[in-house]
């Protein structure tokens, strides 16, 4: 920022009562971190193998059976590293030989790189499209299809559909879990970790597998195929059915975790939370698309993600308002890096209230109003 420019100040009556609006790590409810404080003495810093942990874990796994309504035959596994470790696990226990990939921003990108980077994999197959859309898959003859259900990157939403009966349907699911509805007939395996949407901290990643997944996990990960035991899924299914990580878990992004989905089921469920998120994404973009100096950047409205709104700046430096928002103590509202587009990206997850969302629309306006030349 222009150092020569004097601080804008906001006024108290527009300041959100809660001013972080980051994609990731995201708000974390006050709520969960005084029910973390409240164990005291009695759980961080115990046995991850003895009950007092299993039972957060076990509590974490029923309350997103519940929260996506799962069939019965369905499982929730976990295990250690996010995300990203986990395009790496299901390179080895979950594609078989060939892939396809929608490809439609940074991380759609990073697990499609995964896969043509294996060795023992065929190269996949990628359809891409340009950032602020979204591509379909289409019927191929591969052995599974890797779609995305929020690129967080690029504020892209999509409602996850299985292209064809063959082939398991694996779904990252980051920044949506918790926050966008989805049908277990369309999907496979439904991963994500939990610093996102589910207002948790990082380094955990979770799958809901259908049993064609689990199926699939099992023969790959039968010892005939190599693959680190770190990144064995087989392993991580055996201890998951024992409430356990295969090393040692972080107990707090455990528990927050199931504080969040517990909320959550408590507040009305999926149904609830879904039309929070659009509540406050709608907000955004109609500010934007009200104001002379903002737009939404995905132009298609179906394809608006409601949990991370990414907003075009015209007249005005995007930067600048970032920086005065922090300023402000409103943080983490640049946009994604690599983008390299003049916006704002803000988070809409089910943790953020829709009354600060909109004190957040009205805080930039101001801004921006001080800002112009
Ligand atoms: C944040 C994010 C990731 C990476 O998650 P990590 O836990 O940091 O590995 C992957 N995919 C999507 C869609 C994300 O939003």
């Amino acid at each position: 920022m222009d150092t020569s420019q004097k601080l804008i100040s906001l006024p108290d009556t527009l300041r959100p009562k809660d001013g972080r609006f980051g994609s990731g790590p995201s708000k974390i409810r006050k709520d969960a971190l005084d029910s973390l404080a409240a164990t005291g003495s009695r759980f961080l810093g115990t046995s991850h193998r003895k009950s007092t942990v299993k039972n957060q874990v076990h509590r974490l796994q029923n309350g997103l059976s519940d929260l996506f309504q799962l069939p019965d035959d369905w499982e929730i596994l976990l295990g250690n590293g996010g995300t990203t470790l986990f395009w790496d696990a299901a390179s080895f226990g979950l594609i078989e030989n060939r892939s396809q990939h929608l490809t439609f921003g940074e991380f759609s990108s990073k697990f499609a790189t995964v896969v043509s980077d294996a060795p023992h994999l065929a190269t996949p197959e990628i359809i891409e499209s340009l950032p602020g859309t979204h591509p379909l898959s289409m019927p191929s003859n591969v052995d599974a299809y890797a779609l995305t259900h929020n690129e967080t990157s690029t504020g892209v939403m999509v409602s996850p559909r299985r292209p064809s009966k063959d082939g398991l349907v694996l779904v990252d699911a980051t920044s949506a879990a918790g926050a966008a509805s989805w049908e277990s007939d369309e999907v496979d395996c439904y991963y994500f970790a939990p610093q996102k949407a589910l207002a948790s901290d990082g380094g955990l990643w979770l799958a809901a597998c259908s049993p064609k997944a689990l199926e699939r996990i099992e023969r790959l990960c039968d010892g005939n195929r190599w693959m680190p035991a770190s990144l064995n899924l087989g392993i991580a299914l055996t201890n998951s059915r024992q409430h356990q990580t295969y090393n040692t878990p972080a107990l707090t992004t455990i528990f927050l975790a199931a504080e969040m989905v517990d909320w959550l089921n408590q507040s009305g469920g999926m149904a609830w939370s879904e039309a929070r998120c659009r509540e406050s994404s709608s907000s955004i973009y109609s500010w934007a698309e009200a104001s002379e100096h903002a737009d939404p950047f995905v132009k298609i409205e179906s394809q608006r993600s409601s949990v991370v709104c990414t907003i075009d700046l015209q007249g005005v430096d995007a930067d600048d308002v970032s920086n005065t928002l922090r300023a402000n103590g409103i943080v983490d509202t640049e946009s994604y890096r690599k983008l390299g587009r003049n916006q704002l990206r803000l988070a809409t997850f089910p943790a953020i209230e829709p009354t600060d969302v909109v004190l957040l629309c009205q805080s930039i306006d101001y801004i921006i109003e001080r800002l112009l030349p």
